[in-house]
C-alpha cells in the first residue's frame, strides 16, 4: 500500500498527483516559508500561465527554449495556434512587469507562490514538470540585493537544518543571460550570482530545494524600474519547491509523518499523534 504521504504517478512523468499526507507537508512548509518573511510582506499567488510577451522579453524562450511550456488553443480561424500565454516557469517573472516604469521610494519585497512548469528531460525523484515554488523577490540597490540574499540564504539553511535538512551551498549557473552562451554562464559562475542549497531529496539523489539569486540589473533594465537611489534597480529572489523540500522531510524522516521528531511535526504544524 502507498504510504499516505507520498507523490502518486500518473502516464505523464514528471507529473504527480499527490496524497492528502503530502499536502500536509506542503501546507506546513507554506505556512512555515510565509512566516520566514516580514509580516507586513505582499503576498501573492500566481496562475500556472503568464503572458507569452513577458516571457519573451526577459529572453526566457532564448535562455530555456528547451524547457519553455507552449500552450496552442483554438483561435477565431478554427485553427489551434499559439496563444498569449504560456506556462508559467518561475514566480518571480510576475513580480517584475508589476513595477514597470516605477521609481521606488523605498527597497521593495514581497512574496510569491507560483504553480510552475518545466518541460524537464528527465524525471528522476525530485524533478517534476509542473510543480509549485515559492520566491521572496527584492527590488533595491545592487549592495543591498547581494547582501539580502545572502542573509536570507542563511537564515533559510538555518531553517532547514532546524528540520533536520543539512543543506550544502553551491554556486550554480542558470543562463539568466543566455543560454547558449558559453562566457556568459562562466561569468555568471564566476560572479555567483546563483546559489543553490543542495539536499538529498531521494536515495542518492541530491538536488536544489532552494536557490538564491542575484539578477544584478537586468529586470530593473527591462522593465523600467528605478531603485531608491534613483539609479537602475537591482533584483534578487529565493526560490524554494514545495515538492522537493517534501521529498527531502520524506526521505530524511521516513515515510510515515506521525513518526517524525515531535518538533518538526509541530513546527509543521502537522496534527498531533495518536
Ligand atoms: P530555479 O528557478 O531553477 O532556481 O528553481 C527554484 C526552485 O524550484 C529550486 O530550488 C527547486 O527547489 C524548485 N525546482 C526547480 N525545478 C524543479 C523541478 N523540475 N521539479 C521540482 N522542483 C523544482
Ligand atoms: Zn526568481
Amino acid at each position: 500500500m502507498r504510504p499516505d504521504s507520498a507523490l502518486v504517478h500518473t502516464p505523464a512523468p514528471g507529473v504527480y498527483l499527490s496524497t492528502r499526507g503530502f499536502e500536509s507537508i506542503v501546507y506546513g512548509l507554506a505556512a512555515a516559508l510565509a512566516a520566514l518573511g516580514s509580516d507586513d510582506l505582499q503576498q501573492l499567488r500566481t496562475p500556472p500561465v503568464i503572458a507569452r510577451d513577458i516571457i519573451e522579453k526577459v529572453g526566457y524562450h532564448r535562455s530555456f527554449p528547451h524547457l519553455l511550456g507552449r500552450v496552442y488553443a483554438k483561435t477565431d480561424t478554427g485553427l489551434p495556434a499559439e496563444s498569449d500565454v504560456v506556462l508559467l516557469p518561475a514566480g518571480c517573472y510576475c513580480v517584475y512587469p508589476l513595477f514597470a516604469g516605477v521609481r521606488l521610494a523605498v527597497a521593495t519585497e514581497l512574496s510569491i507562490e507560483a504553480t510552475c512548469f518545466r518541460q524537464e528531460a528527465g524525471a528522476e525523484v525530485g524533478r517534476l514538470r509542473s510543480f509549485r515554488m515559492r520566491e521572496f523577490v527584492r527590488l533595491d540597490t545592487a549592495e543591498h540585493c547581494l547582501s539580502w540574499r545572502d542573509d536570507r540564504l542563511s537564515a533559510a539553511r538555518e531553517w532547514l537544518a532546524g528540520l533536520g535538512l543539512e543543506t550544502e551551498s553551491t554556486v550554480a549557473n542558470d543562463p539568466f543571460f543566455g543560454a547558449g552562451n558559453r562566457m556568459m554562464r562562466a561569468l555568471q559562475r564566476e560572479r555567483e550570482l546563483k546559489i543553490e542549497l543542495l539536499a538529498e531529496v531521494g536515495p542518492g539523489q541530491v538536488q536544489a530545494i532552494g536557490s538564491g539569486n542575484y539578477h544584478t540589473d537586468q529586470f530593473g533594465r527591462l522593465f523600467a524600474i528605478a531603485g531608491p537611489d534613483g539609479e537602475v534597480a537591482h533584483t534578487a529572489c529565493l526560490a524554494f519547491g514545495y515538492e522537493r523540500l517534501a521529498l527531502a522531510l520524506l526521505h530524511r524522516h521516513g515515510a510515515d509523518p506521525h513518526r517524525w521528531p515531535e518538533r518538526i511535526r509541530k513546527d509543521l504544524g502537522l496534527e498531533a499523534t495518536h
